[in-house]
């Protein structure tokens, strides 16, 4: 996992990178997690963190955690002057207050205000119940940015996996890995590598869908039909492998040799991924034009309000951020200006 040295110049120059962090389901353990990375000297020393969403509900668990500087400034969004703190419920009212967190920090990093967000975790339920018509996060910050495509990408050190398919049940998965949907897949992977991560010429391994990736036909047929000719009719500044067998891919440590991973379906990517990355992974948005990474956990209902919340995955969220918003600054100052590919990515 990328740690923060006191002393990288690269990493941190003088001004410090700003990121707003949308506080998440008020009743979940977002603002736990952010009051806790809010007293951490590590992050706050080179981050500016500025959190968005309920000042009230930021105030009880920064006391909770032990707040011993001057209070922090707060983007407040709270309207609902009925919302009532329940940590651990299911409340509509929370999930408004959650959507308009986000709300206000995708605007704070199209206007300038702020170089990237970073968002714990919403319930989809809530949100439903709440009027927001979004699976996640990732379709409503695409929505309000006006960007088409976008992918999902899990970061862990070294380990990146980007999906073909997602939420969707898995007997819709193999109708889902067409070659549109893969060479998608790997054309945002690789320009995400290319910009955020500042790989010229990025590895990425692609794996096949069926056991053995198809066993040369006995096992399935979307390796030879699908994914192959995906991968060869793809024209991309990487450099492509596979399909590989994702049990040995993984098993072998082939992953350690490849910059990125292009998984057909929800598990075979985020199963390795969540036992490799030890709590420590995060979820970033590639293909954005804003910089947007947030932890790799729910809303923690069941432990909400016990002190219990782990913010290791929030910390690692926000360093990755802050790298990626770093490298795309100074890629502008580098040539002067945003090129129009950039603009309209
Ligand atoms: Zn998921």
């Amino acid at each position: 996992m990328a740690e923060i040295h006191a002393n990288d110049p690269e990493l941190h120059p003088s001004s410090r990178i700003r990121i707003a962090v949308s506080m998440g389901d008020p009743n979940g353990i977002g603002p736990e997690i952010l009051a806790k990375v809010l007293v951490d000297h590590a992050i706050t020393d080179r981050i500016e963190l500025i959190p968005v969403g309920s000042v009230s509900v930021l105030r009880h668990y920064m006391e909770r955690v032990g707040q011993d500087g001057p209070e922090p400034y707060v983007e407040d969004v709270a309207t609902d002057t009925e919302f009532e703190l329940l940590p651990g419920r299911a409340d509509p009212s929370a999930g408004r207050l959650a959507m308009h967190s986000v709300e206000r920090a995708v605007e704070m990093c199209l206007e300038g205000r702020v170089d990237a967000m970073t968002t714990c975790p919403i319930s989809k339920e809530v949100i439903a119940h709440a009027g927001f018509n979004f699976p996640g996060h990732t379709e409503f910050i695409a929505e309000k940015t006006g960007t088409g495509e976008v992918l999902m990408m899990m970061v862990s050190g070294s380990l990146r996996v980007g999906l073909v398919s997602a939420h969707i049940p898995l007997s819709r998965v193999a109708g889902a890995v067409t070659i549109e949907s893969v060479q998608r897949t790997i054309g945002l992977m690789a320009d995400s590598l290319r910009k955020d991560f500042g790989m010229e010429r990025p590895k990425i391994a692609v794996l096949g869908l069926n056991p053995h990736a198809g066993d040369g036909g006995v096992l399935g047929n979307e390796e030879r039909d699908v994914i192959v000719p995906a991968m060869a009719g793809l024209s991309v500044e990487a450099e492509l492998t596979g399909p590989f067998p994702a049990d040995g891919f993984f098993g072998s440590g082939k992953w350690k040799k490849v910059d990125g991973v292009v998984a057909m379906y929800h598990d075979q990517g985020l199963g390795p991924f969540k036992a490799l990355s030890f709590g420590q992974g995060v979820n970033m948005t590639a293909g954005l034009p804003v910089v947007r990474t947030s932890p790799d956990h729910g809303t923690g209902f069941d432990i909400a309000g016990t002190d219990a919340a782990d913010p290791s995955s929030l910390r690692a969220a926000l360093i990755l951020a802050a790298e990626v918003a770093e490298r795309r600054k100074n890629a502008l100052q580098s040539t002067g200006g945003p090129s129009t590919a950039e603009i309209e990515a």
